[in-house]
């Protein structure tokens, strides 16, 4: 019997669902459409190529199981991206209009062919130390060639990191910078940076042999070569290596004997004038589970941190996404986006890319409405309120006083303008009763609330450079999450 494409993709999505938690499912797979089944290929059609991207960065293996498990062993997966139309008609011309392709799937293209028997094999590294001798091997560096210098954006929270890794791939094992160890949170950049330096070493065409591996998979190929006895042949190997990129350090936490086998690859790496480039989610001094020596080889060089972007970084991160992607969205939306995520990049492209999906799938205009419901499903506690602390703690920091001032007595101008200011935009935004904003500011009581809203009135029937003032910070507040 020949099963129809959509019950094949109902099966596997029954699969899906038992493996991934609720968010990414409703995110990541309810806004598949399967499209065609043919020689045990089944092509499934996705909003768009980053959406794509994603599913292959973070799901393939999934999907390969599943789609075994309905197709035989010869089941294939291929995907059809559906394309964005841009506003401008600028960039991307080769990209068909969104409505146009939703509407006609035949327009959807290209097609793409992925991860499964006769694909790409983008989980397995060949056996590195089968050829042992052999001093010109070609290792390949495992390397995503889409992370990029160019496209790792500029701010304050990774300038030195991001210089320090610029220096490194001009002159690897040349600087002081060696070990590098790039650290920060999750989501901000880490594997970005490393493989762009990896990526740039390449690119500068000195022959050097890099290796970027990830301390899961260095781990496995250890106890992989402790079993077949074949230890020496794995040190060996990594010592054919000249830019050594080990991608997440921290998970050698507790694996003594990873750490030991790994303790002499730097050393000898590390004699040898070859560059060793490391991240880790936290500083080296704070890996705990960690032997002391290697701490202390790790902050031989340079320890460089990732810290969470500034707004306007995540905005630039944001457009310079929506340009490689030939997305367009509108300024307020992104704003929006940016407003609301702010502790992981990786976030703030999945909330862009789910709103791509979201807006295709249900035929909306992009707005902000939209990018809340999306939103939502990314920030855990939202229906955040706003609150009085909250807009006197934007007030103060917009005029530079400390809010503590705004519940006192003072009478300096600038003081009781931030504090007036700050009540009647608790007045308006929030549904708080004037007694209870008076409370709020050290007791007043309501009368004074309102002679504070007639005041500032007053002010903003008079002086445009206050109006805009007082627009920005409401806009400011409002763009903070407020669902009723
Ligand atoms: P980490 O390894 O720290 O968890 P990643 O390197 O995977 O984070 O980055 C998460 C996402 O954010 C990636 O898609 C990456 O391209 C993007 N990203 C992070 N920092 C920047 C930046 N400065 N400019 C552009 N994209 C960035
Ligand atoms: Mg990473």
């Amino acid at each position: 019997m020949i099963k129809s494409y959509n019950t094949v993709w109902d099966n596997c999505l029954r699969t899906i669902r038992r493996n991934v938690n609720t968010q990414s499912f409703k995110t990541w797979f309810e806004p598949i459409k399967p499209v065609g089944l043919d020689n045990n290929a089944l092509t499934i059609q996705v909003p768009n190529k980053f959406f794509y991207e994603w599913l292959e960065e973070h799901y393939v293996s999934l999907l390969k199981k599943t789609i075994r498990q309905e197709l035989g062993d010869k089941g294939r997966l291929e995907y059809q991206i559906l394309m964005v139309s841009n506003r401008n008609g600028a960039a991307a011309a080769s990209i068909p209009s969104t409505r146009a392709a939703v509407s006609s799937s035949t327009t959807g293209k290209p097609v793409k062919e992925v991860g499964l028997p006769g694909g790409i094999d983008t989980e397995h590294i060949k056996n590195p130390f089968v050829i042992p001798g052999i001093k010109k091997l070609k290792i390949d560096p495992q390397l995503n060639p889409s992370y990029t210098f160019d496209n790792f954006i500029e701010g304050d929270c990774n300038r030195l990191a991001r210089s320090a890794g610029h220096a490194v791939a001009k002159n690897p094992g040349g600087t002081a910078f060696n070990p590098l160890v790039i650290f920060g949170d999750v989501g901000l950049g880490k594997t970005h940076l490393a493989q762009a330096i990896g990526n740039e070493v390449i690119t500068n065409g000195t022959n050097k042999t890099v290796l970027y591996v990830s301390s899961e998979k260095f781990t496995n190929q250890i106890i992989e070569s402790i079993k077949n006895n074949a230890v020496n042949d794995f040190v060996n190997f990594y010592q054919l290596v000249d830019v050594l990129i080990v991608d997440d350090i921290q998970f050698l936490a507790n694996k003594v004997k990873t750490q030991e086998i790994f303790f002499h690859i730097f050393n000898q790496l590390h004699q040898n004038g070859k560059q060793i480039i490391l991240t880790s989610d936290r500083p080296p001094k704070d890996l705990d589970g960690m032997e002391e020596r290697l701490i202390s080889r790790f902050k031989w060089g340079l320890s460089a941190d990732l810290s969470t972007p500034e707004l306007e970084t995540r905005m630039a991160i944001l457009e310079s996404k929506m340009i490689r992607e030939g997305l367009d969205i509108p300024y307020d939306v992104t704003e929006f986006i940016c407003y609301n995520i702010k502790n992981n990049i990786r976030e703030l492209e999945g909330v862009l890319i789910s709103l791509v999906a979201q807006s295709m799938l249900n035929r909306r205009e992009i707005d902000i409405d939209l990018a809340k419901e999306v939103i939502k499903n990314f920030v855990s506690q939202m229906s955040k309120e706003i609150t009085v602390e909250f807009i006197q703690k934007l007030v103060a920091e917009h005029f530079n006083v400390p809010v503590d001032k705004l519940k006192g007595q003072t009478r300096k101008r600038s003081i009781v303008i931030a504090r007036q200011l700050s009540m009647y935009l608790a007045k308006n935004l929030t549904n708080k009763s004037l007694k209870s904003i008076g409370e709020n500011f050290g007791g007043r009581d309501h009368s004074t609330v309102i002679y504070s809203c007639k005041a500032v009135q007053d002010l903003l029937d008079t002086d445009m450079i206050f109006k805009d003032t007082v627009t920005d910070l409401e806009k400011k507040i409002k763009m903070s999450l407020n669902e009723k």
